[in-house]
């Protein structure tokens, strides 16, 4: 009897443990905003679309979506997990990517600086960096945003198809499409 309560106990105090060590890490929504810009919206200026699939240059389409935030602002793990690789890129400019288990993965790019460290483990909403205009995002006439990838089984997929919700365009998008309108929509460089 004895013995069985102090296994008892053991149990009891390694779940306890596991508990609060996990805690942090449960994903209390599906996704969480990537920016706090709300409601979310992409990108529309002078130089492109920021929707998943717009056309690029080269004949690729936007592997993400374009999300216009203010300069400097937070930009957050949409789920908990692990810093897979923080890097810099020609036309991502300064990135993070993490990994969220189940085959899911999410990619933050044009950041100004980066919050976290490969291999760390983030929380959802934990902030990874903030909004910048690295890569190809640095021309003047593209509106401040965080380019976001979401993957799942080693493809790019739409983010509203795991729950990200975006109310439209970024305001006074067509008025700074005209005064652009020297400079093809369609050559968008970028990302
Ligand atoms: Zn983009």
């Amino acid at each position: 009897m004895r013995i069985g309560a102090f296994w008892t106990v053991v149990a009891l105090s390694c779940a306890a443990t596991f508990i609060m060590l996990e805690l942090p890490y449960v994903n209390w929504a599906r996704v969480a905003a990537p920016v706090d810009a709300q409601p979310l919206i992409i990108r529309r200026d002078a130089k492109g679309d920021g929707r998943f699939g717009a056309s690029r240059s080269g004949g690729r389409s936007h592997r993400g979506v374009d999300l216009a935030a203010p300069l400097e602002s937070p930009v957050r793990a949409i789920r908990s997990g692990r810093v897979l690789e923080v890097g810099s890129d020609r036309g991502l400019g300064q990135y993070v990517a993490l990994g969220h288990g189940w085959r899911l993965q999410s990619l933050y790019a044009h950041l100004k600086t980066i919050a976290v460290k490969e291999g760390a483990r983030v929380k959802q909403g934990e902030v990874v960096g903030v909004v910048g205009k690295t890569g190809n995002a640095r021309h003047p006439w593209i509106t401040p945003h965080v380019h976001l990838e979401i993957w799942r089984d080693g493809a790019p997929v739409n983010p509203e198809a795991v729950g990200l919700a975006f109310a439209g365009v970024a305001a006074g998008a067509i008025a700074e499409r005209r005064a652009g309108d020297s400079a093809d929509a369609s050559d968008t460089g970028g990302e």
